[in-house]
């Protein structure tokens, strides 16, 4: 799949759609989720243009790919989840239910996220 420039998350990249921001950095943003799931649900995506976790992993450079990780640790730090704990989820692909094909780690936290958030295989 080609990366579409006018998917929502380039937009707000490029300030074109608002967002509620929690960290910034030479690689990263890191924005409240429009409809939070957990009390603290927060997307971080990187600044280059990335369908998604392979591509991402396949062909950003290590600094990216490095700078990235860390604003996600940066963010659950911030949001106060990190001792009590935390659920990181990247959807990739129809399968998964990605919906917005600009690569984005979800940050779930704030209430026990311990169980099943997809629903049991069927045969
Ligand atoms: P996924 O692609 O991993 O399934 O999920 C995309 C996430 O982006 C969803 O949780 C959805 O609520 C969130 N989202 C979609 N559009 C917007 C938007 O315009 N602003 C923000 N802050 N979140 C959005």
């Amino acid at each position: 799949m080609s990366y579409d420039p006018d998917n929502v998350f380039a937009k707000i990249l490029r300030g074109e759609l608002p967002c509620k921001k929690v960290h910034e950095t030479e690689h990263a943003l890191a924005f409240h989720d429009i409809n939070p799931l957990t009390p603290v649900h927060v997307l971080v995506i990187p600044k280059g243009a990335y369908t998604d976790f392979a591509d991402f992993t396949a062909n950003a450079g290590p600094e990216e790919i490095c700078g990235f990780w860390q604003a996600v640790h940066d963010v659950a730090r911030m949001t106060g989840v990190e001792d009590s704990g935390f659920r990181i989820v990247a959807n990739k692909g129809a399968d998964a239910g990605q919906i917005v094909f600009h690569f984005h780690v979800h940050v779930f936290g704030g209430r026990p996220v311990s169980g099943s958030m997809v629903r049991p295989a069927r045969d």
